[in-house]
């Protein structure tokens, strides 16, 4: 049985059982009420994803004295695209697919930000992730608004074929909302290098006579066809450069600290295969095939080896297997979490045995599980700075196409090195300002970029 699957699964039962409830599993309760959430109609429902992000945001709006149209513009997408189309299978028969892409905001730059392949995508994801991009991208320092998109289809279950014509004809639906200086995708949970390769041929193909740069319409492909070397580990590479950056000033030392990790996909394997080759020791992992343990550490690179084999950590030779339980209670310095969003709720969060919450998944925490989490002691190093990696190198790779430049490993990391300890320095400062949380302090970081940029470009008209 699949835990960390199930736990997304129990998470979104027990919230929508919790809407005709009046109450939750993660206990949300009546908390994260704005009175802008009536303003612009938003769910009532305290455990809906899109709700909890935006609110997390509002309250360093209103720390920071955000004016009310920037909080109202910030909190609601530009674009909503959904999209249905028609692929045939390799039996012959035709099966319809939706797809979405969210464009939250585009006041810094293009809209940037990946796209999801997974059964269960929704809506009220997208436009949480599109959102979370937007801060991540401002935070960070990079010129790009937030967008994201995706599939509701399980990539696993279709053939390779047939997921070279459902992306393809999912590119072809979005081909004239999207472009190298408008929107540019990006991987994310269930896509690949393989899948960003096939959108930018078929967006080059479909664009022929315009641009000179169409494969730059996306990002994460793969080296040989316009990928930049360090972009496949950068994400898990940000959540260690964040790490080394943030641990010292919470007395941890990364050189012998133990670390457990939730998802083991590209974030969750890179972060623990970098996190091991600078010491630390991987003592405990789970996803959605089940949960292993070895207090002398896991061999990260050859569990990766594994996972890549085998398709998740089940079976993997030298740790015994656990339960969640124990997972969760585990004691460790640092647990990430790497798989989904809403996957750190009350309970999680009560059983948790960690100095430290490095968030590498997008939302991992929800706002009651922060508040166990608060309240333990614990410090949770949020999305928006911590897994801003992948994003970072992302980047880097559109300038290397539009410059016809190529990078080597040495200065993509250095540069990626620079973005994030720009960005932790900018959550530090506005923590000391403010005396809030790392949360808190990375949304009044990101806030500040945005309102400048509001102040200077005006509205139209
Ligand atoms: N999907 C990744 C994220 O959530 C990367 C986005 C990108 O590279 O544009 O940050």
């Amino acid at each position: 049985m699949s835990s960390a699957t199930a736990s997304k699964k129990t998470g979104k039962t027990a919230a929508a059982k919790s809407q005709k409830a009046g109450g939750g599993r993660g206990g949300e309760g009546v908390q994260n009420s704005h009175p802008i959430f009536t303003e612009l109609g938003f769910s009532p429902d305290a455990n809906n994803l899109y709700r909890q992000t935006v609110s997390s945001m509002l309250q360093a709006a209103d720390l920071m004295n955000l004016p009310h149209h920037l909080k109202i513009i910030l909190a609601q997408p530009k674009n909503e695209i959904m999209v249905h189309f028609p692929v045939r299978m390799d039996d012959g028969e035709f099966r319809m697919f939706k797809g979405y892409r969210v464009q939250h905001n585009n006041a810094l730059g293009p809209y940037k930000g990946g796209l999801r392949f997974h059964h269960d995508v929704h809506l009220d994801d997208v436009k949480s992730l599109a959102f979370l991009m937007t801060m991540k991208c401002s935070l960070v320092g990079v010129p790009y608004g937030g967008g994201k998109g995706g599939i509701k289809v399980d990539p696993y279950k279709h053939s390779k074929s047939e997921m070279e014509r459902i992306v393809r004809r999912f590119t072809a639906a979005i081909a004239h909302q999207i472009g190298p200086d408008y929107d540019i995708p990006a991987p994310d949970v269930g896509s690949n290098a393989q899948h960003m390769a096939w959108i930018a041929d078929t967006y080059a193909f479909l664009s022929e006579v315009g641009g000179r740069h169409p494969e730059a319409v996306i990002t994460g492909k793969p080296v040989e066809f316009g990928g930049s070397v360090g972009r496949e580990k950068a994400t898990g590479q940000g959540v260690v450069d964040t790490l080394a950056e943030m641990l010292p000033e919470i007395g941890v030392d990364m050189k012998g600290c133990k670390v457990s990790i939730l998802g083991y996909g590209n974030v969750g394997s890179w972060t623990g295969r970098i996190l091991q080759d600078r010491g630390a020791k991987i003592i405990a992992v789970m996803d959605h095939t089940g949960a292993i343990m070895n207090d002398h550490g896991i061999d990260a690179h050859a569990l990766a080896l594994h996972t890549s084999k085998v398709g998740g950590v089940a079976g993997f030779k030298n740790a015994d297997t656990i339960d969640k339980t124990e997972f969760y209670s585990t004691k460790v310095d640092v647990f990430v979490p790497a798989a989904l969003e809403q996957m750190i709720q009350e309970p999680e969060a009560k059983m948790l045995n960690c100095k430290v919450v490095a968030e590498g998944a997008n939302a991992p925490t929800t706002p009651a599980g922060e508040r166990v989490l608060e309240g333990r002691g614990i410090e949770v190093l949020p999305a928006i700075l911590c897994n801003a990696g992948g994003v970072t190198v992302s980047y880097f790779e559109w300038v290397q196409n539009r410059t016809f430049q190529s990078w080597d490993l040495e200065h993509v990391d250095t540069e990626l090195n620079k973005h994030m300890i720009r960005a932790a320095g900018r959550v530090r400062d506005a923590r000391k300002k403010y005396k809030c949380n790392l949360r808190t302090a990375a949304y009044v970081g990101a806030l500040e970029r945005l309102r400048a940029a509001y102040e200077i470009r005006g509205l139209f008209p």
